[in-house]
This record gives structure tokens, C-alpha cells and sequence, in this order.
């Protein structure tokens, strides 16, 4: 079986940094599963779709032309590398990512990114749902004060205009439906270790991962 190291945590925790640091540091391949919701979130949009019209949206999933492309997302052929990092388009990707043949429908998608040497994946169900027999599992969380920190600095240089208090108020409730959903809740599993990056760096929190890797 091909190795996989599943990093699940909240959102803006840094676990995307992290994973896909990790991976280029072993060489490995990189999943970035929150895109895919992301992604679902933007076609519906753009199609003029409800975000919880679950048939229409499982089979927008299902056929959802995407590519990953050296660092860029593309939507379409479209490049949505930024466009999907919006606020707007996290909280419509939380919301589509409760229904269960939405989910369903991005499985053997997200499956389908385990080659040789290894994957690296990261988001919120890759070691209870995705890759369930993966060989290292970590929960990478931070507190909520210290995500909405790094998420506002990355918003506020993106011209987004938003408060702190309102982003740490959007990641609460992202949190709460994440881990309130009877689908693939937000969970550190019994068999996953606890990265908790509050007072880490990123350095830090990857060799944190190699070194659990390596031991
Ligand atoms: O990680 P990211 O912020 O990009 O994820 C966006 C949303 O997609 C999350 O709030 C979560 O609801 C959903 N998601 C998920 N399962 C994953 C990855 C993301 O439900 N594996």
C-alpha cells in the first residue's frame, strides 16, 4: 500500500502549510481535500445553484473538472487558485461539505491522489474516512485567538475587508458545523497524534511530522 500521512484539523490552523511542506519535504505527493469542497462551492456559484440542493450538487461533484498543477488550482481550465481562498467561498464549502453524496461523490477523487512514493493529505476526515488505514495520523489544531490571527494577516493582504472579530467569529461557527455534522465530524481520532501549533512555527511543525514519520 502506498504510504499516506493524514493531517486533519480546524480550519485555519496552518495544516495546509504544514502538509504540503511536509510532502515536498519527503518528496511526496499533497492533497489538499478542502480545495475540493472549495471547488464545489465555486461551480455551484457559478451555475446559480443552492448550496444545499444536495442532488444537484452531489452530481456537480461527481463530474467536477478539476486539475492540481504545480501549486495552481484549476476550475474549468480556469486558474481558481485565489478565487477559492475567498471567506465567501469557505463558508459555502463548509456548507456543502454536510451533505453526505457530496462527500460521497469526492471519495475515490480524493483516493485517487495516493501514488508512489507517498501522500501527504490534509483536511478534516482523511484519517477516519479517507485514508482510514493511514500509517502516521496527526490532529494539527491551534487555538481559535491564533487562527483567526493568521487568517486575518492573510486576508488583510489580500485586500479583504474583514475584522478580526468577525473572522475569529466565522471560525467558531466553521468549527461548530464542522464538528456538530452527523457526516465525517471534525474529530481527533484515538489513533492520531495532537500537533498543537499555537506556539510553534511552521518549522517547527513540520519537523514535528517528519520526525513521527521517521521514528
Ligand atoms: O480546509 P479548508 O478550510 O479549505 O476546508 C473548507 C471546508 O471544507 C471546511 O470548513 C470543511 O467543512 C470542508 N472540508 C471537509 N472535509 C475535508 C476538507 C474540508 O468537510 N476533508
Amino acid at each position: 500500500a502506498i504510504p499516506v500521512i493524514a493531517i486533519d484539523g480546524p480550519s485555519a490552523s496552518g495544516k495546509g502549510t504544514v502538509a504540503a511542506r511536509v510532502a515536498a519535504s519527503l518528496a511526496w505527493h499533497y492533497l489538499d481535500s478542502g480545495a475540493l469542497y472549495r471547488l464545489t462551492a465555486l461551480a455551484a456559484l457559478q451555475r446559480g445553484l443552492a448550496l444545499d440542493d444536495e442532488p444537484a450538487l452531489a452530481a456537480l461533484a461527481a463530474k467536477l473538472d478539476v486539475a492540481f498543477l504545480e501549486g495552481m488550482i484549476l476550475l474549468d481550465g480556469e486558474d481558481a487558485t485565489e478565487t477559492i481562498r475567498a471567506e465567501a467561498i469557505g463558508e459555502g464549502a463548509s456548507r456543502v461539505a454536510v451533505l453526505p453524496t457530496v462527500r460521497t461523490a469526492l471519495l475515490q477523487r480524493q483516493r485517487d491522489f495516493a501514488h508512489a512514493p507517498g501522500l501527504v493529505a490534509d483536511g478534516r476526515d482523511m484519517g477516519s474516512v479517507v485514508f482510514p488505514h493511514a500509517p502516521l495520523k496527526i490532529f494539527l489544531t491551534a487555538s481559535a485567538e491564533e487562527r483567526a490571527n493568521r487568517r486575518y494577516k492573510q486576508l488583510i493582504a489580500k485586500g479583504e475587508k474583514i475584522t478580526l472579530s468577525q473572522i475569529l467569529q466565522d471560525i467558531e461557527q466553521r468549527d461548530a458545523r464542522d464538528r456538530a455534522r452527523s457526516v465525517a465530524p471534525l474529530q481527533q481520532l484515538p489513533d492520531a497524534l495532537l500537533l498543537d501549533t499555537t506556539r510553534l512555527s511552521i518549522e517547527q511543525s513540520v519537523q514535528f511530522v517528519l520526525d513521527h514519520w521517521r521514528a
